[in-house]
């Protein structure tokens, strides 16, 4: 993700609300407790939406869609553009709540960059133009190309990124004249909830609904009649349980469902220029993240050196809790997730693969803590390579030729995104033309830009988001012609 400054914390103004006057807008005190992954503490209590909540929310989101839609566009332009502004003047108290809910660390490509990533999409979302496009215009015929809003769409996220994704889905359906009824992982409530009471500050009312709750709460919202639209990140087998429930009311949909990326590491490579990138490129975010590098295929000529930097580098990056300023790493976000990485790990050992560092997690430790691990001289057939870990752990593969490592990074019923490593930037474009993923990046892997599409292959998903492109998913084109 380019787009933030995250160098420096954003500073607190005088409108700043405090993490408890946050929580005080959004927890309810008989609800459910929901933990910190890094040490098993009481964030806050959240409540329990029902199938009657969303039918509610929706019912509101409904009735103020057509008021919304009427403005003109030049104030829901300004209104993202406040939007920002509110999550700017709160960003120290979100990001505290986030890395307190989600793990990640205030610092590094994490709590603080999240919600710089927030308010840069509102903006980038704001400052993007989908004109009226003239498709003929002869003697005969004139034909317009016009975008509509869908009516009301129904936002579905994670718990890996749950501001950003939020916004992602939230901002460009609002912009097109949407009304939009969010509902939150169970894992991340209170991170959603509040960042969307803090676009509410200055949004109109209904314009933006949110409930929380569990599984049954996300299967009403995507099978609701009176939802047109539902925008979905989160696994393939859910977004399956989604386009099943979407059928009997010809819902639209995009779907952004997680893969297994693979980066190809040709021999021309300068080892310990590359590290650095390769590692967070894999490890952003503690590995849990959609479109992070979770297969390694490196060239025999330069894999001990690859290896080796890699090593390097991970021994540097400071795990732990996410509010002590010198980490970069957190704990995974819930326990789930923790068996998952470790049973992969396991597996990989089991298969011979070499540890080369991590695998070793403390089970008397508090928190959701797994180290950072690199596998080296695995098969490609091993679990740890063909299922997505989503964590801190990663298989490196060696190849002898080109054409095996395409064959491998394409074998998956997967492709979010890909990434080719080379000094020869055209031999590298030509490589990652033969790649089976929606993105792939050059020398770099999982960078995502609010002004270039972004979305996946095979069972990764359909539809766009970012930029134009993700304007006219949230639009119903209208050809106009006479
Ligand atoms: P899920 O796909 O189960 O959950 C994502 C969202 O969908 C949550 O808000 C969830 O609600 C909701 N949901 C669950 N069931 C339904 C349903 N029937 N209809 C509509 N919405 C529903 O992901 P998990 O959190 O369980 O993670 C499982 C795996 O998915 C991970 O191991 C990882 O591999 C992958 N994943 C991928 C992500 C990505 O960025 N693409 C992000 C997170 C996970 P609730 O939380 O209440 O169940």
């Amino acid at each position: 993700m380019t787009a933030p400054d995250v160098s420096t914390p954003v500073q607190p103004t005088q409108d700043t609300p405090t993490l408890q006057q946050l929580l005080d807008r959004i927890t309810d005190p008989g609800g459910r407790p929901v933990p910190d992954p890094a040490t098993g503490e009481v964030v806050g209590h959240v409540a329990q939406g029902s199938a009657t909540d969303v039918d509610d929310a929706v019912a509101r989101a409904r009735a103020a869609q057509p008021a919304w839609a009427a403005r003109p566009d030049a104030e829901r332009v300004e209104l993202l553009q406040r939007a920002a502004d509110a999550v700017e003047a709160a960003a120290e108290s979100l990001a505290e709540l986030l890395s307190r809910e989600q793990g990640k660390p205030l610092n590094g490509p994490n709590a603080r960059f999240e919600v710089g990533a927030c308010a840069a999409w509102l903006r980038a979302t704001a400052a993007t133009e989908l004109p009226v496009e003239t498709v003929v215009d002869d003697a005969d015929e004139h034909a317009e190309l016009h975008y509509r809003p869908v009516g009301v769409v129904g936002a579905i996220g994670p718990w890996n990124w749950p501001m950003m994704i939020t916004i992602w889905q939230v901002a460009p359906a609002l912009r097109m004249g949407n009304t939009v009824v969010v509902k939150p992982s169970e894992y991340t409530p209170l991170s959603v909830l509040a960042l969307t009471a803090v676009l509410n500050e200055v949004l109109p009312a209904n314009v933006l609904g949110a409930v929380a709750g569990d599984g049954e709460v996300g299967a009403r919202l995507s099978g609701h009649p009176d939802v047109d639209k539902v925008m979905f990140t989160g696994s393939t087998a859910t977004g399956q349980a989604i386009i099943r429930s979407s059928a009997d009311t010809v819902k639209r949909l995009t779907l952004e469902l997680g893969g297994n990326d693979a980066g190809i590491v040709l021999p021309d490579v300068d080892p310990q220029a590359i590290a650095q990138d390769l590692f967070w490129g894999a490890f952003i975010n503690t590995g849990q993240t959609c479109a992070a590098l979770k297969r390694l295929y490196v060239h025999t000529d330069v894999y001990d050196e690859v290896c080796a930097a890699l090593v390097e580098v991970a021994r540097a990056m400071p795990m732990g809790r996410g509010l002590e300023e010198q980490n970069v790493l957190g704990p995974l976000q819930n326990r789930a997730q923790y068996d998952i990485v470790a049973r992969l790990v396991d597996a990989a050992r089991d298969g011979g693969g070499t540890i080369l560092i991590g695998g070793d997690p403390d089970p008397d430790a508090p928190g959701n803590f797994y180290p950072t691990t690199l596998v080296a001289d695995i098969d490609d057939e091993n679990a740890l390579v063909a299922e997505e870990q989503f964590g801190p752990a990663l298989p490196i593969i060696r190849f002898r030729d080109v054409d095996q490592a395409v064959a491998m990074a394409n074998r998956l019923d997967v492709g979010l995104g890909a990434s080719v490593w080379s000094s020869d930037r055209d031999a590298a474009r030509d490589l990652a033309a033969r790649l089976e993923a929606g993105t792939v990046w050059i020398n770099k892997h999982g960078g995502v830009h609010p002004m270039i599409p972004f979305g996946g292959h095979k069972r990764s998903g359909y539809g766009l988001e970012f930029g134009v492109e993700g304007l006219k998913a949230v639009a119903v084109p209208q050809v106009i012609s006479g």
